[in-house]
C-alpha cells in the first residue's frame, strides 16, 4: 500500500454524511429520543428498541452475507448505492478479504468495487501525468 500521495482526503461534512447515514431520532414506539450506543446501534431509553441507520443496515448485512456484491449489500440492507459508495469511500466499512466482488485500490488501499484504482487515485494519477506532460510538475524518481 503506497503512501506517497500528499494531498489528504477532505473529511466529509457533517450534513452529507448525516445525510448517507439517516441516522433515526426517535423511537417509532414511545416516541422518545435515541440514545447511540457504543456498538453503533441506537436504543429507545423507554422500550429499548433497537434502531440501526444505513451504516449498521450494511454493517450487519455484510456479517450475515460476507461474500455480497456491492447490489447484494445495497438491496438487502435497503440502502442506496450512493449511500453504500460514500461509506466505502470514507473507508466506514470494511469488506472481508475472503469477498471477491470487490478489492484494493492498488495506490491506496481503499475498498474499490472494480479496477485497480480508487476514483480519488485514478483521478489524482491523470491530473499528475497530464502535468508532467505538459512540463508543470517534474517526474520523480
Ligand atoms: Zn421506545
Ligand atoms: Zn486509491
Amino acid at each position: 500500500m503506497a503512501s506517497d500521495q500528499k494531498e489528504s482526503k477532505p473529511r466529509p461534512s457533517g450534513k452529507e454524511l448525516q445525510r448517507h447515514l439517516n441516522t433515526p431520532l426517535e423511537c417509532k414506539i414511545c416516541h422518545k429520543m435515541l440514545n447511540r450506543r457504543r456498538d453503533g446501534y441506537y436504543q429507545c431509553p423507554s422500550c429499548n428498541s433497537l434502531y440501526r441507520d444505513n451504516l449498521m443496515k450494511a454493517k450487519e448485512f455484510l456479517l450475515n452475507n460476507p461474500d455480497a456484491s456491492f447490489e447484494e449489500i445495497c438491496e438487502g440492507a435497503r440502502i442506496s448505492e450512493e449511500n453504500l459508495t460514500f461509506f466505502l469511500d470514507n473507508e466506514m466499512i470494511s469488506i472481508p478479504d475472503t469477498n471477491k466482488n470487490f478489492s484494493t485500490c492498488k495506490y491506496c488501499g481503499r475498498i474499490i468495487v472494480a479496477g485497480r484504482y480508487c476514483n480519488n487515485c485514478a483521478l489524482y494519477t491523470f491530473n499528475r501525468l497530464q502535468k508532467i506532460i505538459t512540463g508543470e510538475e517534474d517526474p520523480e524518481e
